[in-house]
């Protein structure tokens, strides 16, 4: 009947768009792909996605300022602390799960060997005991350097520098030093070196990458003392609640204009890929491999661990997720996805705002259990295709290193691949042999980043529920007793 329509529409409404907005993007595309563009045409063409990243993008600083500043003042720093130390101890477990589920799946399924190249060196030397001391030596130091890289890397990010400057292709006006937070600093920092067709930028006036983790930061101290400060602090937590409510809206409005947008995001990226002839037979199943191990890990694993621990319905959680893993299929990117994540959590998975305020932007920049996953079966990969066997050690070395390099890859699209190269040196292979994956990376990264989305928000319902007795239940009130939302 028309009310069951409109019933349906109200509630799935958006959802079917945006994943009709995939499909057409993806026929337009391919439609396209046999007509001569000119650049110029194609710059046209993905505008209205460009407008859908920008809007996503404008909208992450105030939300994490707003939401954490005006969230945590109504918290105590012991919860604080708690739920914090929780949230990362989770977020390492899982994604280090995520990368065994991989190595597991990549040695069964070898997509790198060919049957004509079937090797009996499996089969080691016997170990003695001086050997495995020697391994274990040599496994600290592969393990260490790359994690004491990692950590480097944060110690610059955790503590911001701000910096202000009205610019026109910068939609917040406030944003951090580009140099340390960006892309391209980690790249440096790491002294990671891709290789020259690896297009992890792929358009200047992207370069600019906020550093979410120091925004996260410094908000949540800021959140913190305000609480404190009593009646001095109220005035500033609700300017900072009416910010969040106004963010809340815009999201809401914004998420209309999606759909269309994503026709041309997934269209443009179609337009543009590089020919699927190079596909061999060993790349299929290497995509087949990462594609279960992000299936079993997203869909199976996380969904059961958020049964045990809560003893609620997974699937329904996840339901209430779909709007975001399509927005982070479509833009590849998890810190941009963020503002979606956010609204589905508040709206239809009745996590409590607190939470959901502060464990969302720290797993968008630290939690990657796609990228992990992923960046362990694809140097496994290419050690099978180099028919460079890797000892038990070495596969120790993979797991932490990926967790670690995943760690380190920013929320945004291919990140993963960059910070692939510690995965791949810690082993001895050769960095440049990225090349090999980097046709169908784009594709890959799509789904990786679902289940990065995906890992973030399960992890919101299971450190709420966990952490439930911390907070009153969620009425909406603060500590000023103003009323928002
Ligand atoms: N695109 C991914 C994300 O934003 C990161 C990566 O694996 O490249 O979560």
């Amino acid at each position: 009947s028309i009310d069951h329509l409109k019933q349906y529409v109200k509630r799935n409404g958006l959802l079917t768009l945006s994943v009709l907005g995939v499909v057409t993007g993806c026929v337009l595309g391919y439609m396209l792909r046999g007509t001569e563009l000119s650049a110029q045409a194609k710059m046209y063409f993905s505008f209205p996605g460009e407008l859908l990243m920008r809007m996503l993008k404008m909208l992450i600083l105030p939300l994490i300022t707003s939401s954490l500043m005006s969230g945590l003042s109504s918290m105590e720093s012991k919860a604080c602390c708690r739920v914090g130390l929780l949230t990362v101890t989770y977020y390492l477990w899982t994604t280090f799960i995520a990368v065994v589920v991989g190595i597991v799946l990549v040695e069964i399924i070898k997509p790198g060997h060919g049957t004509e190249m079937e090797s009996n060196r499996l089969s080691g030397p016997v170990m003695t005991s001086a050997d495995a001391l020697l391994d274990l030596v040599s496994i600290s130091t592969n393990v260490t350097l790359p994690i004491f890289a990692v950590s480097l890397q944060y110690k610059t990010e955790l503590i911001p520098v701000f910096k202000t400057q009205v610019s026109s292709r910068q939609p917040n006006f406030v944003y951090l030093l580009p140099d340390e937070g960006s892309h391209e600093g980690r790249a440096v920092f790491l002294e990671l070196t891709p290789p020259p067709d690896v297009h992890y930028r792929t358009r200047p006036g992207s370069s600019q990458q906020m550093n979410v983790l120091g925004i996260v930061i410094f908000s949540a101290t800021m959140g913190l003392l305000l609480g404190k400060m009593g009646e001095r602090g109220a005035p500033l937590i609700s300017v900072c609640q009416c910010i969040n409510e106004c963010v809340m809206k815009i999201i809401n409005a914004a998420v209309w204009y999606f759909p269309f947008g994503i026709i041309f995001l997934v269209a443009g990226k179609i337009l543009d890929m590089s020919d699927p002839s190079t596909l061999g037979r060993k790349l299929g199943w290497y995509t087949i491999t990462v594609l279960a191990g992000l299936f079993i890990h997203g869909l199976i694993l996380l969904p059961v661990l958020y049964f045990l621990l809560t003893r609620k319905n997974p699937f329904t959680y996840v339901k209430g997720l779909l709007q975001a893993m399509v927005i982070a299929l479509a833009t590849s990117s998890s810190s941009a996805t963020l503002p979606i994540t956010m609204k589905c959590l508040l709206e239809n998975c009745g996590v409590d705002k607190q939470i959901a305020r502060f464990v969302l932007p720290v797993g968008a920049t630290i939690n990657m259990d796609g990228t992990a996953l992923y960046e362990a079966v694809a140097t496994i990969f290419i050690a099978q295709v180099n028919e460079y066997e890797l000892d038990f050690g070495q596969l120790v070395t993979i797991s932490i290193t990926a967790t670690a390099a995943s760690v380190g890859a920013a929320g945004i699209p291919q990140a993963g691949l960059v910070t692939m190269v510690i995965v791949l040196t810690s082993v001895g292979l050769p960095p440049d042999d990225i090349t090999l994956i980097v046709a169908i990376d784009w594709i890959l990264d799509r789904f990786r980043t679902m289940i990065n989305v995906l890992g973030d928000a399960l992890a919101a319902g299971i450190i709420g529920h966990l952490c439930r007795k911390d907070f009153a239940p969620d009425t909406g009130g603060n500590a000023t007793g103003l009323s928002q939302d």
